[in-house]
């Protein structure tokens, strides 16, 4: 997509000053690197405050998070190269949502081998084993199985597809 509906698609959540989003776009998610911060929906709002000072808050996408540090350290150092200085801020409320995933960052999922959310109704359903409506990530087929409420990591199950038998993680909704 262009980087215009991209934008748009951000400051839709998000308070971003648009000469600000290159910088933020470098800094890629630690835990699923195909993704950015923005695409995460983890940059809440970031500001020129001054010619070289740059004010930025971020929410956690799960809470405890260990990737929290990781990207608050990689958005210094991006604005550092860019030449700017920055405060990072957390922010808890609103609780970040799956629903805060860019359009782009749920196909990246998809491409990377990581369903991508459904709502939270579909969401449950999916995962009592209910429906099945996750998609394979690499067939297609929603003929997939819950193997475990947990993949690879605490967000995420792992599903496995009964036409092409691949194993893959489904990124579990939050609202
Ligand atoms: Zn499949």
């Amino acid at each position: 997509m262009t980087e215009g509906v991209k934008m748009n698609e951000v400051i839709q959540y998000a308070e971003i000053d648009s000469e600000l989003i290159p910088i933020l776009d470098e800094v890629a998610d630690p835990e699923i690197p195909v993704l950015t911060i923005l695409d995460m929906g983890v940059v809440r709002y970031a500001k020129l405050i001054d010619d070289n000072k740059v004010y930025i808050k971020i929410t956690p996408t799960y809470s405890g998070c260990p990737a929290m540090d990781v990207i608050e350290e990689d958005i210094n150092k991006a604005f550092k190269k860019a030449g700017f200085e920055v405060q990072v801020d957390l922010v808890l409320t609103p609780a970040w949502t799956t629903d805060w995933i860019s359009e782009e960052g749920r196909e990246a999922l998809e491409k990377y081998g990581i369903a991508p959310p459904l709502d939270a109704h579909a969401d449950k359903e999916a995962l009592l084993g209910n429906k099945r409506i996750v998609k394979c990530t690499l067939c297609g087929s929603q003929n997939t199985k819950l193997v475990s409420q947990f993949g690879s990591t605490a967000c995420k199950a792992l599903f496995k597809c009964e036409d092409c038998q691949e194993p893959f993680d489904y990124f579990k909704c939050l609202k």
